[in-house]
């Protein structure tokens, strides 16, 4: 953790971040100090305002400061749930979910079979991630193993924090990304051992979702879930009502869908579920209890008419839950649309409370607040002291009605609020990650 001064980089703009309770932290003349530390990854040393921290930081002999005027220094966004393969099919018309996967989600993955292919499309995600501010992300890749390669090999080249896995799908599944029971958990074991824990990256198992596979393969997934506390756990529940009875079918002896992942010990720590629009009071209180995650995805949700997550009662329950874009469901790769999407679907809720989510909690769920839920608090989605020091520039005057937007903002909730909800890619300046190489 202890950061050398050797190396040391500071930053003069404003600077958000957020307090461990949430609150957000603002401060117009802002500095943040950043170093390597003894791995060579860069983290916060000190972030603060520049009157109280330069004499501290600034004045030491050697130390070269950034200006960076009318600018703001902000963490790295988090997104919780994406499908690095689904970069092609974002935009794609249909009807609904199950017509969406078939007609153009399945073909697409098929072609994942060809690493050359795998490798260029990997390539292209991480730099729109980055080119739209996001610098970690809980990605699906493909049912082949080498489409894991390929995501892992390009993180790793751009020293980006990563999470992927090969999605599991024994059933229900066409040829070309259907995959097999036994072997499906032989490959998600030897990805693990790959690939989990070097430098940045981390392992997810993933079944796609309960209907795509066997009762055999999610005991599995669960078997190996048990093995590897610290790997990631990722799927899809509750997005769309076809699907809730679809599941009822196939899994009469479970209480409900989400339940069927308990009963495989799929939930846990680290295990974070893609919608989870459609549950009850005893599926929330289960997220809860298990600290299981949701990764809310409202522009997917609204492109596939799925219905809107409840925020008031995931609130109420008290479970753990952050943004996402669910690309290619999911409309833009931008966090400010999908901030302006959790806004609108915030006040149309299933309880049609109107609530109206306070700007700094819709960019909490998105950064610190994303980060909690994957546990990775303290090392990415902020920029306090000790964190890995993935931020982005912001030009919140990067068109000209967000200049004079963002020049009449007279509290910190009016600026936060201009730049979700007329924001995109252009407010990113910059997006700096703790380890480039
Ligand atoms: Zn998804």
């Amino acid at each position: 953790m202890a950061a050398k001064l050797g190396g040391m980089q500071i930053y003069r703009s404003s600077l958000l971040r957020f307090a461990d309770d949430g609150r957000a932290l603002y401060d117009e003349d802002g500095l943040l100090a950043v170093a390597p530390d003894d791995k060579g990854q860069q983290r916060v040393v000190a972030a603060g305002s520049w009157q109280a921290l330069q004499a501290r930081f600034a004045d030491l002999p050697g130390v070269q400061v950034t200006h960076l005027p009318e600018r703001i220094l902000a963490p790295g966004f988090i997104d919780m749930h994406i499908h690095y393969p689904q970069t092609d099919v974002i935009g794609a018309p249909a009807a609904g979910l199950l017509p969406w996967l078939e007609n153009y989600t399945f073909p697409h993955e098929s072609a994942f079979a060809d690493r050359s292919h795998a490798d260029a499309v990997a390539g292209f995600f991480l730099d729109e991630l980055l080119r739209n501010g996001v610098t970690t992300a809980l990605t699906f890749a493909t049912s082949h193993p080498a489409s894991v390669d390929a995501l892992m090999q390009a993180s790793q080249a751009r020293g980006m924090r990563m999470i992927t896995g090969k999605v599991l799908q024994d059933r229900h599944s066409p040829d070309g990304v259907r995959d097999d029971t036994e072997q499906s958990l032989i490959d998600t074991e030897a990805l693990i051992r790959r690939w989990h824990g070097v430098d940045r990256l981390g392992y997810a198992i993933t079944p796609r979702f309960a209907p795509t596979s066997t009762h055999a393969q999610l005991r599995g997934a669960g078997e190996l879930a048990a093995r590897y506390t610290d790997v990631w756990i990722q799927s899809h529940v509750a997005e769309n009502l076809d699907e809730v009875r679809w599941v009822a079918e196939l899994f009469p002896e479970a209480r409900s869908y989400l339940s069927v992942y308990d009963d495989f010990g799929l939930m846990r720590e680290r295990a974070v579920y893609a919608h989870c629009i459609h549950l009850d009071g005893e599926d929330r209180a289960l997220l809860r209890e298990r600290r299981t995650a949701a990764a809310v995805s409202p522009t997917s949700n609204l492109f596939l008419g799925s219905g809107f997550f409840d925020f008031a009662q995931a609130d109420a329950a008290q479970f753990l839950y952050g943004l996402a874009s669910d690309v290619g469901g999911g409309m833009s790769f931008s966090p400010f649309k999908t901030m302006q999407a959790a806004y609108v679907a915030g006040r149309e809720g299933q309880t049609k409370q109107g609530l109206s989510l306070s700007p700094a909690s819709l960019w909490w769920q998105h950064t610190a607040g994303a980060a909690r839920a994957l546990g990775l608090a303290g090392q990415v989605g902020n920029l306090q002291p000790g964190c890995e020091a993935d931020f982005v520039v912001l030009n919140p005057a990067c068109t000209p009605l967000l200049a004079r937007k963002t020049r009449q903002a007279s509290s910190l909730d009016e600026l936060l609020f201009a730049m979700i909800i007329l924001g995109d890619d252009r407010l990113i300046e910059r997006t700096l990650v703790s380890q480039a190489k």
